[in-house]
């Protein structure tokens, strides 16, 4: 059986590559590749940039309600086609299909119908200066390229174009190689929904492609979503032409339970924070802090859930709560940090090994992994391993807590579970993270300005001020009166 090959969309419509170089990709949950993709060659490159200034020009003439109209219309073709795009991500990340089918493309469209909301009630300053004036206008930056990771491909893609289209920008996207069809799909739709052509473009390849997209002078800002050290190469690069930079980086992010917490609740929060999208998700709380009082309760009711509730196999079975990891490569690495735990002395509560479903034999499952009695210094404890990992550690004092909390350089998310609420607000507040949770953990509404602190990212992602990153302000002063010069 023949594969489908998908070209790069430029200039809205599909474009053929002139090396004739593709790549393929598979599912997870199965190991066969399910279609090809054209790189991105030179000719591609050039016309991205082409198409992205003449997009650019059109766009950005239309007035933010025109544009706010158009993008809701996506917003609405989003919602319609749910069930066939929550499948393209399901096939492409190996995720189970009862998440993508409420989550994926539910929050990319919530987010681009938040920003189309809001961009037509950005406006500028004037203040009088004597009897002068001066007024702000708040202008697009021209073509920002976004380049992103494979965990939630469209939502990715939703939450890049959505301020940034807003706006008034052009867009050249680099969805992750691993997960290149959420991104094609969405370009089409803004071409259905009226996006003049050339305002979205989507380019395809890997790292190569990513250098050009962050070196390009014809390129004003670059968000990215990735890993910390590539999200240092992209900014030194970015540097070259002092581009704007959007990081949503990783993170190895804390969640405190305290003696007087719902122990149920805390569990819950914790396989969540854990198991969701198979553990790839860059704000899980990986390093549980559990209060001594209740650190037997909190494990007992957590090995019992995990062994009793997850279900893995056809992320496509609506019943499966936990499907595949993104590759053979991501699943040895997460079987090697699992090693590296057993080999550094942290007891393997439940979990440890690859998983082989009897309905998707051959995918790259990890069972759902919790280590309990483990150490700060440890392996596990201190690096993202970004699968269905747990490590679960034990506390006596609240000052404490935080300090071995905070003591990463990672800063990305933090939860904390009390039912004293001025404990909660103190120890929240104290902990070095950009966004946290209190007796809740990992919603992500449009509304809610996202981003990490320390190597976990700059800039922020959804909420008001993301719109003023996609924009620039011209400062406009008016004389009123005779100008005095010495001259
Ligand atoms: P990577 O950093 O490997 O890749 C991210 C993207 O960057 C991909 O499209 C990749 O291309 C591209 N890329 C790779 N090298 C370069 C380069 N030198 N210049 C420009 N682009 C490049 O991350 P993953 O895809 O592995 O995603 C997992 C990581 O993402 C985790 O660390 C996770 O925490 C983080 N993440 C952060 C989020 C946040 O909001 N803070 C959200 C989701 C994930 P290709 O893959 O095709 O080679």
């Amino acid at each position: 059986m023949t594969t489908p090959v998908y070209e790069n969309f430029i200039n809205g419509h599909f474009l053929k590559n002139q090396t004739g170089d593709t790549f393929a990709v598979k599912n997870p949950a199965t190991d066969e590749v399910i279609y090809h993709v054209e790189i991105a060659d030179e000719f591609i490159q050039n016309a991205a940039i082409e198409s992205a200034k003449q997009g650019f020009a059109a766009w950005s003439a239309m007035t933010p309600i025109e544009r706010s109209r158009i993008l809701l219309k996506a917003v609405a073709i989003l919602r319609d086609r749910n069930d066939e795009l929550a499948k393209v991500e399901v096939l492409d990340t190996g995720k189970p299909w009862q998440e993508a089918e409420c989550v994926d493309v539910e929050t990319g469209a919530d987010v681009i119908e938040y920003f189309a909301g809001l961009a037509p009630a950005q406006v500028g300053q004037q203040q009088m200066v004597g009897n002068d004036f001066y007024y702000t206008r708040k202008e697009p930056l021209g073509i920002c390229a976004g380049i992103g990771a494979w965990n939630y491909p469209l939502q990715i893609a939703c939450w890049k174009s959505g301020p940034a289209l807003a706006a008034g920008n052009a867009v050249i996207f680099k969805p992750s190689e691993e997960t290149p069809l959420g991104a094609i799909k969405l370009s089409e739709i803004f071409i259905e929904a009226g996006v003049p052509a050339g305002v979205f473009n989507v380019v395809q390849g890997a790292a190569e492609v990513g250098q050009w997209l962050t070196a390009n002078p014809n390129i004003e800002k670059v968000s990215f979503t990735g890993e910390v050290g590539t999200g240092k190469k992209v900014m030194a690069s970015a540097a070259g032409s002092l581009k704007d930079v959007t990081m949503e980086l990783g993170g190895k992010s804390p969640l405190l339970v305290f003696d007087d917490a719902d122990v149920s609740q805390a569990v819950s929060a914790a396989m969540l924070g854990n198991f969701y999208t198979q553990g790839e998700i860059c704000t899980n709380c990986t390093r549980i802090y559990v209060h001594k009082n209740v650190y037997q309760q909190f494990i007992d009711e957590l090995k019992t859930r995990t062994e009793q509730n997850i279900i893995a196999g056809d992320p496509m079975d609506p019943e499966v709560n936990l499907g595949a990891l993104i590759s053979k490569k991501h699943q040895e690495l997460v079987l090697g940090y699992i090693d590296k735990g057993i080999q550094e002395g942290a007891t393997l509560l439940t979990g440890g090994k690859a998983l082989s479903p009897v309905s998707a034999p051959n995918g790259y499952f990890v069972e759902p992994t919790v280590f309990v009695d483990c150490k700060d210094d440890m392996t596990i404890v201190k690096e993202e391993i970004f699968g269905p990992v747990m490590s679960v550690l034990v506390f006596d004092d609240e000052d404490d807590v935080i300090q071995r909390a905070n003591d990463t350089h990672l800063g990305l998310a933090a939860g904390v579970f009390t039912k004293d609420i001025q404990r909660a607000h103190r120890v929240i507040h104290q902990l070095q993270a950009g966004i946290c949770w209190i007796n809740s953990y990992g919603n992500s509404p449009a509304e809610m300005p996202v981003g990490g602190y320390k190597q976990s990212g700059i800039g922020r992602e959804n909420g008001i001020e993301t719109l003023d990153h996609y924009t620039q302000t011209k400062s406009i002063y008016v004389g009123m009166s005779n100008i005095e010069s010495p001259f």
